[in-house]
């Protein structure tokens, strides 16, 4: 509340009044000024009338004291005026304009040109001149004649003092009456204008510092509801509770939006981007908790089976069942996928975890697949704050990798995050990387083993062996990427490659080998039964210009080779086509003995475990006592893997055994220096297959 209308706080009032004075004083004075100047003209119009008047009341007798020339009575005339301060000067002439009488007022110099002379205006007939003229009896007549003039200069130094006086008076007055509106305006502004507006921005003040929830409108002014301040209260009050109102939708909406930008419509439970937050608070609180991450096992298969309404069903249902067995008051997570991640607060140890998670192994189905089944599995991984991860990030990965050894460990079960573990999960992305590059790049060169037979030492077949490029050799053995080949399936991609090459090097050196040369190809069960095998085999032997019946393919004994309908076939027109199929590792694998005896083999390979162990160890001999009677039986050739020692060679081939391959006649050959070595062996009539 503003008390003293010229305090500080109202600028606005001090100012007006300011003005109102300085305005007030320089309009006093110039009023006072143009009143004075307009009424010292009246009264100079006034002493020139008097001033003719005066004159006018001698000239008769001035024009008989012209006629007669008479001075003395000229002068006399004129010296009724010699204390009228109304003239400055007063001259009789004869009509020869010759002075007859004057008469001249005493004057100051200091009078002349005064500063009131461009105030007052100049009189332009300041001098009043008369003809004088009187009848002369001229022809018997009096006829009027001019004989001379009568002059008077009015005096005007009175009327700057006059005027003085009249501008003292006229400003006085007007600066009081002018003082007296400005007095009377500032208390009117005072009450009017600068009283309820300092009302108004002391409410606004006061409303600005509540709190923005709570109705932050002012108070009107009391007097001025129905005025300009009545109104600005009105209008400020409105603009407030616009902004209250749209303020409140605003928060409205961003809770929504940000409720939608963090749930999972599906399965309607939040998602991955809420999950960090959550994640994100927790790791900054410090406290225990563990991260949860499951996924249901095989969910492709399912969804490729059934449709992905199927699909989405599953994952409906397994929400359902997470929210019924997870505490209350935990927040589960879609992350993507089929995978559901949720935090476990509090220091449990495992088998706290593992009572509380177990019943989400297995979920059952309310319906059950179309396929009968009536419940689905889930794996589970386990990560602990803060000693698996500190950050979400690190927990995340932490749980895939648990996840991914739950996987790894047969699904359906619960695995908590091992640091090992993680390492191999490392190491074997990077090998996925190896093997990946290999396979686009097709940097890896083959290495071609003979294949010998002991009694003649001449080569009769080699086998090609993958060798990878140098930067990846150098970390990683071809061993290593084979089996990972193996385990991801992408052994079909990378053995088409090796078959191509193997066709596209033999090109190169068939015509300097023997006719009945055979190169012998490792083949994945895999890629065997994979689509599109023999046509690439066939293309592959027309670009090269490799006929077929060099090919030798070696495969392993594998489950995955049994009885499908497929592996038959592509047995059959291999053995159409003339490629020969050695059973490779014998003794190691699979062993059924049946299909051994139906499948048709052309050769077997006895592994170099085996071989290594003779010519002492019972149980090897028994194997290759075995193998050659079953090769006996069903018309196989055998080759022993692996020959390091003469004592091995000797054994085998007192056995009767005769085609070996092994370090004893010489290690993978590069292609330049395989052909050498072929060359130099004797001609001598004999082959291993
Ligand atoms: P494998 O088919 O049994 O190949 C024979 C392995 O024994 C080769 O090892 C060879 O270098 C080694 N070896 C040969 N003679 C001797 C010997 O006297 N003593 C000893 N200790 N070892 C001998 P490598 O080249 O390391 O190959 C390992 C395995 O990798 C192969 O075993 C084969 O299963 C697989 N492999 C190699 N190349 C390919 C390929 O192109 N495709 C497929 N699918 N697998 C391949
Ligand atoms: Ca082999
Ligand atoms: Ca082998």
């Amino acid at each position: 509340m503003i008390q003293n209308f010229s305090g500080p706080k109202a600028p606005l009032l001090k100012r007006f009044v300011a003005s109102v004075m300085l305005v007030s004083l320089v309009g006093g004075i110039l009023l006072s000024v143009i009143i004075a100047s307009i009424q010292l003209n009246r009264l100079n119009d006034q002493k020139e009338d008097s001033a003719r008047l005066r004159l006018e009341s001698i000239v008769d007798s001035a024009a008989y004291a012209a006629f007669n020339l008479d001075s003395a009575q000229g002068h006399s005339l004129l010296k009724g005026f010699d204390s009228d301060t109304l003239f400055k000067h007063i001259v009789l002439l004869d009509n020869y304009q010759d002075v007859i009488a004057e008469l001249t007022q005493p004057t100051s110099n200091s009078d002349e040109n005064t500063w009131t002379e461009w105030l007052i205006p100049t009189i332009s007939n300041a001098t009043i001149t008369y003809p004088l003229v009187f009848p002369v009896h001229r022809n018997n007549q009096f006829i009027d004649e001019n004989v001379g003039y009568l002059i008077g200069s009015i005096n005007y130094q009175t009327s700057q003092r006059e005027f003085l006086e009249l501008v003292g008076t006229i400003a006085l007055s007007t600066l009081g009456e002018v003082l007296l509106v400005a007095i009377i305006l500032s208390i009117f502004f005072h009450r009017q204008i600068g009283r309820p507006l300092s009302n108004i921005i002391e409410s606004i003040d006061n409303s600005a510092q509540l709190s923005r929830h709570k109705n932050a409108t002012i108070r009107k002014v009391k007097g001025h509801h129905g005025d300009e301040f009545g109104r600005l209260v009105d209008a400020y009050n409105n603009s407030v509770m616009q902004a209250f109102n749209y303020m409140r939708d605003l928060e409205k909406t961003k809770a929504e939006l940000k409720s939608l930008s963090e749930r999972d419509p599906l399965t309607n439970v939040t998602n991955r981007r809420a999950l960090l937050s959550e994640l994100n608070t927790r790791c900054s609180q410090d406290a225990v908790f563990h991260v949860v991450s499951l996924d249901i096992d095989n969910f492709g298969s399912y969804n490729d089976a059934y449709g992905h309404q199927t699909g989405d069903a599953l994952l409906v249902t397994l929400a359902n069942a997470l929210k019924k067995i997870v505490p209350k008051d935990v927040p589960i997570s879609r992350t993507g996928g089929d995978e559901f991640v949720f935090i476990l607060p509090g220091d449990l140890d495992k088998e706290e975890i593992t009572n509380i998670i177990t019943p989400i192994l297995t979920v059952s189905l309310s319906d059950a697949l179309p396929g009968g089944t009536q419940s689905i599995s889930c794996s589970i991984g386990v990560a602990a704050y803060p000693k698996n991860g500190q950050s979400p990030q690190q927990l995340l990965h932490a749980t895939d990798v648990a996840l991914y050894v739950a996987k790894d460990g047969g699904r359906k079960c619960i695995r908590f995050y091992d640091k090992q573990a993680d390492l191999a999960k490392i190491r074997q992305e990077e090998v996925r990387n190896a093997l990946q590059q290999t396979i686009e790049k097709k940097n890896f060169t083959l290495l071609y083993q003979p294949k010998v037979s002991m009694g003649t030492g001449r080569v009769t077949g080699c086998e090609a062996l993958l060798r990878l490029h140098p930067d990846i050799s150098g970390v990683h053995s071809h061993v290593e990427i084979i089996e990972e080949a193996e385990r991801t399936g992408l052994i079909v991609a990378l053995g088409r490659e090796v078959m191509r090459r193997a066709f596209s090097d033999m090109s190169k050196v068939l015509d300097e080998l023997p006719e009945d040369f055979r190169f012998s190809v490792n083949v994945s069960p895999r890629q065997f039964v994979s689509e599109g095998f023999i046509a690439d085999l066939v293309t592959t032997s027309d670009k090269y210009r490799v006929p077929l019946k060099n090919l030798d393919i070696e495969i392993t004994e594998s489950s995955q080779m049994f009885d499908t309908a497929s592996s038959n076939e592509v047995r059959q027109w291999l053995k159409h086509a003339g490629v020969t199929v050695t059973l490779d590792d014998f003794g190691t694998g699979f062993a059924s003995l049946e299909y051994l005896m139906t499948y048709g083999f052309d050769q077997i390979k006895i592994d170099k475990h085996f071989t290594q162990s003779l010519p002492l160890d019972e149980d090897a001999k028994a194997i290759f006592n075995v193998v050659q009677y079953l090769a006996d039986k069903l018309h196989m050739s055998v080759v022993a893997e692996g020959v390091e020692t003469p004592e091995q060679v000797a054994y085998l081939r007192n056995q009767g055994f005769d085609c070996a391959q092994g370090y004893y006649y010489s290690t993978p050959l590069s292609l330049a220096a395989f052909l050498p070595f072929v060359i130099q062996q004797q001609p001598i009539e004999q082959k291993c297959v």
